[in-house]
């Protein structure tokens, strides 16, 4: 465990007890805290009025039942939640992930991210994170239907364009929101396009909205690559998942001339050393919803399944973790500092463990943290707020724009930070500091709340 600063210690103790076996929350919270000793050195006023505690107790925290009935007449009971962590920026933001290994922990420990990640867009979204227990792999379309109106009947009353404003993550996609967003508009009688994110084209949704979390990601890391005068071009990268993140990020470092030779899902990496085809990817993965086993089967022999390997030990310039929290640990990066690797971007939510961090940043990897890094899926939600907002929809070019214009912005912004603490290149530090700061003084000017 990291020293934390005499001030910060007793903070973290309480959040241990106060939220006992919830570990990846802790995790979350002692990777903020340890950037914000010099912070609270230089500002008291944040000590004096227990910003940091506020920061750690959720505003609200939502959990209830979700019954629903399966093809054969069968009731089913999951458990979902919401936790609403801080609205001091904005309505609560952050998405809904549908996954058998949510717990309330896990559920924190992405709301805690969300609230700086919303900061650091530069856009007025206060940070809240949900989810459930259910499964969608193997259900049938009718079945995540009723699950998710079910879901919805509950949701509904804790949610709205002012108050919470819940998007897709991991399990929740396009079609779970079209579901989702049905049966609010059926309980409301209301057709409020702002109330979740992520939403179809033809009704209220973003142009890049789809794209814009592996997309941002990519362009960060080329911005980091940038500060060492080199790029993504002639690149090698390696991109774990196949899901939304992965695709989208395998398809910008192919725009910028890189090659992804290697992704990966639950049953094992694919290599791919001509580059991995998104195109076929995305058919196998978003349309089919199958498995990279039958995305080899499409490519003809060009690529190979392995099921005993880490995607970390695949040789490359550029990693990007886009699939799930801890799935790079302190091997993990021993592996890609061996291989080369000179720059890691989180794609996904704290992908890597504080083990491997230290091992990327101590061998002088270029280290983006996803708060940073995969912060254009959540711009990219507030532009569509603000399309429906205003009754409008950009085009694809211009939404781009906006979505490159916030990424380069989040890159300055954590790069000048981390030089004004003394740690230059240190994006961790970026990050956490200066969106804690841009926090904690709206907490100061809203008073005791
Ligand atoms: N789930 C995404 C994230 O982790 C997006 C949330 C949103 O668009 O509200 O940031």
């Amino acid at each position: 465990m990291p020293d934390l600063d005499p001030v910060l210690q007793p903070v973290y103790e309480q959040v241990l007890r106060r939220n006992p076996a919830e570990a990846e929350f802790h995790q979350a919270v002692l990777e903020v805290l340890d950037s914000l000793g010099p912070v609270v050195r230089q500002h008291p006023e944040y000590v004096d009025a227990r910003v940091i505690e506020r920061i750690c107790e959720p505003e609200r925290q939502i959990i209830f039942r979700v019954p629903w009935l399966d093809d054969t007449g069968r009731v089913r009971i999951n458990r979902a939640f919401r936790v609403e962590f801080s609205s001091v920026l904005g309505p609560y933001k952050g998405g809904l992930r549908f996954h058998p290994s949510v717990l309330l922990g896990t559920v924190k420990f992405l709301g805690f991210e969300q609230i700086f990640k919303n900061a650091l867009t530069g856009l007025p979204i206060g940070g809240g994170k949900g989810g459930s227990d259910f499964d969608p792999k193997g259900r049938s379309d009718a079945e995540v239907m009723r699950f998710c109106q079910s879901l919805m009947t509950e949701l509904y009353r804790h949610v709205g364009e002012y108050t919470d404003v819940p998007a897709g993550d991991i399990g929740v996609g396009q079609r779970e929101l079209g579901y989702l967003f049905g049966q609010y508009k059926r309980i409301t009688n209301r057709y409020e396009s702002g109330v979740l994110t992520g939403k179809g084209l033809g009704w209220g949704g973003s142009q890049v909205r789809r794209e814009a979390t592996g997309y941002g990601t990519v362009i960060f890391v080329e911005e980091m690559l940038r500060t060492r005068d080199r790029g993504l071009d002639g690149a090698k990268v390696v991109v774990s998942g196949s899901g939304n993140v992965a695709i989208y990020a395998i398809e910008k470092v192919h725009q910028l001339g890189g090659t992804v030779v290697a992704c990966s899902d639950s049953g094992g990496v694919v290599v791919d050393e001509e580059g991995v085809d998104v195109e076929i990817l995305k058919q196998v993965k978003e349309v089919r919803r199958g498995r990279l086993t039958d995305y080899v089967q499409e490519r003809g022999g060009v690529a190979r399944h392995h099921s005993d390997i880490s995607i970390w030990e695949v040789p490359c310039d550029v990693a990007l973790p886009c699939a799930t929290q801890n799935e790079m640990d302190e091997q993990g990066a021993q592996a890609l500092v061996k291989g080369g690797c000179a720059a890691v971007a989180e794609g996904s939510n704290m992908p890597c463990t504080p083990a491997a961090v230290r091992v990327l940043t101590g061998a002088g990897v270029l280290f983006g943290p996803g708060k940073a890094a995969n912060a254009g899926g959540v711009a990219t939600s507030a532009l569509e707020m603000q399309q429906n907002a205003s009754r409008d929809s950009w085009t694809f070019e211009y939404t781009e724009e906006r979505l490159a214009e916030i990424m380069r912005g989040i890159h300055e912004r954590c790069a000048a930070t981390a030089e004004e603490y003394g740690a230059p290149g240190n994006y961790v530090v970026g990050a956490n500091a200066s969106a804690f700061r841009q926090v904690a003084d709206a907490m100061l000017a809203q008073g005791v709340v």
